[in-house]
């Protein structure tokens, strides 16, 4: 019997690709992929340094200004007094200021007093002294005209820093333990990696035009401090049973719209092959990511798409060219915390001593007098941690006690309360141009308040505060993650609030919070809701339990 043939179908539709480049879809498929194919974003930089910062802000060409800027860590900044009820309703150039926010990476994240005292100074005489320390250690000024960056370039690559791909779709900032090379309990050290990859590839075309951005980790932290599970791609630390160290290779971590978790690809990989793995890894990206559609376009969706076995076979046999050996899974985090903010010994008999500045928030002053205090008790270096948080590294025994007296003197606590300690909020509305509410103020009084109310709470109760539903302060992974929206109130009116989401982690039990149905704070009633969710749980939890379980 033949088989009938099939009815032409008129719906049947070829089925559209996902504009894989390595498929052969190399024709743009969306206005983003157009721009970067019309002119790689690394070109802007001239154009900058010779048109637009001579000639104004006016001069920009739009599609530099909303896209090619940011592979030089340019955003424009939100105009103010425009209210959250608009972000969405407004066109991009509605909400435009003249002013832009520039970012600068601290790859692995430890500066030289030096390179600390530059990033203040340029604060100071163009930033109206703003700096922010965001959770993946780099710097964010505010209100930089166009007219000052070249100086601003110049002043940072005096010191070997850049704002080069510290923004768009390219390999951002590789975050790396703060205290790398002199914690007395960390598995391997990944500063050499980080240079490494930073040296090669970092402004390097083979890499400007990804699907989307690239977040990288490399970190042996027994802490596990870089949150390797949340980054596209992560090296932890591990060492095997002979005694040898290298690194554990994950993929396809990332927050965001649908969370995911990073998959380990079982490998092992030495450190002299760290850069090419993650070149290999970033090529795979490039070549095989989804450039359709800008919200599946982050390499989780094609590792989710393919399971760790297929991306590892992948790589290995078309970018490698070799098979990589099979490798352990990294310990367990250490010592619970793991934002190094305190006094820890070195494994060298001197201290690092980690503090905590407001929800990230400093001031050129503010870093002037960090390097200051450092460098009166005889530290040349300092870092930025992942938690918006600082540490001062090499401090000899007997300069701790009035180190640490100093700094908390300028309110740069070195024993905060749980609420100082473990609350991280996002840039929110005072600056970006996606926010629908404020954070970095109302998390700040936020802090204040519930240190008044529960002065003896200690256990670890992180608390992320985020302007909109992207998770630039990873609502999903907080014990209590505040996703910002519009509220009504008691009275109907809309005010600013949250969405709550409850229960996430990141380290020995991951898994991201659940989205509570309903459950919704106004900014104003938030201090008693989390007041009443502490003594909760407080009051209900057994020996040893945390708040995620
Ligand atoms: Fe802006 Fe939203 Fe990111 Fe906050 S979470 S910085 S409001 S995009």
């Amino acid at each position: 019997m033949t088989t009938p043939a099939r009815p032409a179908n008129r719906h049947h539709k070829r089925p559209r690709g996902e504009g894989q480049w390595a498929l052969g879809f190399r024709e743009p498929l969306n206005k983003n992929e157009e721009n970067k194919k019309n002119d790689d974003g690394l070109n802007v930089r001239q154009r900058i340094i010779d048109i637009y910062s001579k000639r104004g802000f006016d001069s920009i060409d739009p599609a530099d200004l909303r896209g090619r800027f940011r592979w030089f860590g340019l955003y424009t900044q939100r105009k103010p007094g425009i209210d959250g009820g608009k972000t969405a309703i407004l066109e991009p150039e509605e909400l435009d200021d003249r002013y832009f926010m520039l970012r600068v990476r601290i790859d692995g994240g430890q500066l030289s007093l030096e390179q600390l005292r530059v990033i203040a100074d340029i604060s100071n005489d163009y930033a109206r002294g703003t700096a922010d320390i965001t959770d993946r250690q780099n710097v964010q000024f505010h209100w930089i005209e166009i007219e000052s960056v070249p100086d601003i370039w110049e002043r940072l690559e005096s010191v070997g820093l850049s704002t080069t791909e510290a923004c768009g779709d390219t390999p951002r900032v590789i975050i790396g333990c703060p205290v790398a090379g002199i914690d007395a309990e960390e598995t391997i050290d990944g500063r050499d990696q980080i240079r490494d990859i930073y040296d090669r590839y970092i402004g390097d075309q083979a890499f400007s035009n990804l699907p989307r951005k690239f977040k990288t980790a490399i970190s042996g932290c027994a802490a596990h401090c870089t949150v390797h599970e949340i980054n596209d791609i992560a090296f932890v630390g591990v060492e095997l049973a002979d005694g040898t160290k290298g690194f554990d290779v994950w993929v396809g971590g990332g927050l965001s719209t649908n969370p995911m978790l990073g998959k380990r690809l079982g490998a092992f990989v030495s450190p002299e092959r760290v850069h090419e793995v993650w070149a290999g890894v970033a090529s795979v990206f490039r070549d095989y990511g989804y450039r359709r559609l800008r919200h599946r376009a982050r390499i989780k969706f094609l590792v989710h798409d393919w399971g760790a076995e297929k991306f590892r076979e992948v790589l290995e046999k078309e970018y490698l060219g070799y098979a990589l050996p099979d490798g352990p899974s990294p310990e367990l985090p250490r010592g619970g915390r793991r934002d190094h903010v305190g006094v820890f010994p070195q494994h060298d008999g001197n201290f690092y001593v980690g503090f905590a500045p407001r929800v990230g928030r400093v001031s050129g002053d503010q870093l002037h007098l960090i390097a200051d205090i450092a460098e009166r008790h005889g530290s040349r270096r300092v870092a930025a941690t992942v938690e918006q948080k600082m540490v001062i590294l090499d401090v000899a025994p007997d300069q701790v006690k009035s180190m640490v007296a100093e700094l908390e003197a300028a309110d740069l606590q070195v024993n905060p309360s749980t609420f100082r300690r473990q609350t991280m909020a996002c840039t929110g509305i005072e600056y970006c141009k996606l926010a629908i509410i404020e954070t970095k103020a109302s998390a700040s009084r936020l802090i204040d308040e519930l240190e008044a109310r529960l002065p003896d709470f200690t256990d670890p109760l992180t608390i992320n505060v985020n302007g909109c539903p992207n998770s630039c302060a990873r609502i999903q992974v907080a014990d209590i993650g505040l996703k910002g929206q519009l509220v009504v109130d008691g009275d109907g009116n809309q005010v600013e609030g949250y969405q709550i989401h409850l229960g996430g982690s990141i380290g020995v039990n991951p898994g991201f919070g659940r989205k509570v149905r309903g459950l919704k704070a106004t900014a104003a009633d938030l201090p008693d809701y989390i007041e009443r969710v502490a003594r909760n749980f407080d009051s209900q939890k057994k020996e040893g339990e945390t708040f995620a379980e």
